[in-house]
């Protein structure tokens, strides 16, 4: 098959267009780099079946050049974590909605001219807001918080991306699925943009202090990028997952301060922990979400999915990585 993956130069997009090379198909990655990089797919640039193009997808005529090409696409480009959607609230809005709409565009498109191209989006558990329920399933409302608090805005764009790749299927019988990904985590991700699994194994290889916000217990569940990217291509295969919304990752949660003192034992005894106010790590309007865990009797139910590898062997593939980085 050939496969259409956008954000594929980013984290979990490498890791998926890896293992889609490796089933033996042809691959075309459109991303404009703006947090992915070149290096996540450096070991894989000569491979043929492979086609790299740089762009942003606002860019209607290209979107649409490719999308009558492909058999299925892979939507993963988005601005992603809480630190760059507070920092940049508009442009991530932006990246969040107007590239999905052009890609729906074009597969509307694609049906007009008889062609039905399955149509994957990544979604998040964002979405969820702060929903009080202990475990959340795919049917659950969404609340979120004032306007004023740009936080919201990540999982208020990601719903809009959500609500119109369903009008799709309603009014045209698309063929979509929904992933909503949670703590997804693994090697190549970076830590510049706030995602606490790399920011903790950095601090702890360098002998900085792990900075652990608020009271660390706040509760998440971390998932193997390779556990991730294999559900999101079985779901994809399976007919009867279209046109439905699906919790992806691990369902055992942790506290931060859990997860801190997990990497400090697995990477350096001798790192400190820090505590350190949401004021001072983003602004003063900051809300969190104390817990997040999903329900994944729906995945299980589909593709018979759970995750293979635990925390302690996430840490361990991480710190791997950062050291082979590290020449060491
Ligand atoms: P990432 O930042 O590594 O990947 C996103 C990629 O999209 C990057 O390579 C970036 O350069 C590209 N991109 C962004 N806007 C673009 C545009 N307009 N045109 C072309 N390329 C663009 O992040 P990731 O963690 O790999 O996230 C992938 C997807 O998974 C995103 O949709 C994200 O919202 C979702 N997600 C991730 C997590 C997680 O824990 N990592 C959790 C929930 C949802």
């Amino acid at each position: 098959m050939h496969i259409l993956v956008t954000g594929g130069s980013g984290f979990i997009g490498s890791h998926l267009v890896e293992r889609l090379l490796q089933r033996g198909d042809q691959v075309t990655i459109i991303d404009d780099l703006s947090t992915g990089r070149v290096s996540n797919l450096a070991h894989l640039a000569d491979n043929p079946q492979l086609e790299i193009v740089e762009s942003d997808l606002g860019n209607p005529v290209l979107v649409q050049k490719y999308c009558a090409q492909v058999d299925q696409v892979y939507h993963l480009a988005a601005a992603v974590g809480v630190a760059l959607i507070a920092k940049r609230p508009y442009e991530s809005i932006h990246r969040n909605i107007y590239p999905t709409q052009v890609l729906l565009d074009a597969l509307s498109r694609e049906l007009d001219r008889g062609r039905r191209v399955p149509f994957f989006l990544a979604s998040s558990s964002e979405v969820y807001g702060k929903n009080p329920k202990s475990v959340w399933s795919e049917e659950d409302d969404l609340v979120f918080g004032a306007t004023t608090k740009p936080r919201w805005s990540y999982g208020v764009s990601k719903s809009i991306d959500e609500f119109l790749a369903l009008a799709l299927v309603k009014e045209r019988n698309l063929p979509v699925v929904i992933a909503r990904f949670f703590n997804v985590v693994g090697p190549r991700q970076t830590g510049a943009y706030g995602m606490v699994l790399p920011r903790f194994v950095q601090a702890a290889m360098t002998g900085k202090s792990l900075m652990v916000h608020d009271d660390g217990q706040q509760q998440r569940c971390f998932a193997h990028v390779h556990d991730v990217a294999e559900a999101i291509m079985r779901l994809v295969d399976t007919p009867s997952s279209y046109g439905r919304v699906y919790n992806v990752g691990s369902n055992q949660p942790l506290t931060m301060l859990q997860l801190a003192n997990l990497v400090r034992e697995i990477v350096n005894p001798n790192a400190e922990i820090e505590f350190q106010s949401y004021t001072d790590a983003y602004d003063q309007d900051f809300e969190d979400i104390r817990r997040r865990v999903p329900d994944l009797t729906r995945i299980r139910e589909t593709i018979n999915y759970s995750p293979t590898k635990n925390i302690e062997v996430i840490i361990r593939d991480v710190w791997n990585e950062f050291l082979s980085h590290s020449g060491h």
